[in-house]
């Protein structure tokens, strides 16, 4: 059964998308969102700040950092892997 997508190629290594990872990227997003009043509280912005649609621009940028720092982690493994002579035939997000 094929769980992951292709979404490119970095220096000839595939890198694909797990449904995992796009499960655990959801249940991140609801869990911020649903918390967003109590985060935004404890950091000391008001209400309506938060209320206008900064949420779901913070929730994203917080999603695409996540997803951005988690990628640069496996290349990085890649580069360990390649200088060791390990083949690396994909990269599964
Ligand atoms: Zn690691």
């Amino acid at each position: 059964m094929n769980t992951s997508i292709k979404i490119g190629k970095l220096y000839g290594i595939p890198i694909k998308l797990h449904v995992t990872l796009m499960i655990v990227v959801a249940l991140i997003a609801w869990s911020i969102g649903a918390n967003m009043l109590l985060i935004a509280n404890s950091l000391g912005i008001p209400d309506p700040g938060v209320s206008t649609g900064v949420m779901s621009y913070m929730i994203g940028l917080i999603l695409a950092g996540l997803f951005v720092s988690v990628l640069i982690h496996e290349l990085a493994h890649s580069t360990v892997s390649i200088k060791n002579d390990v083949k690396v035939t994909e990269i599964s997000l």
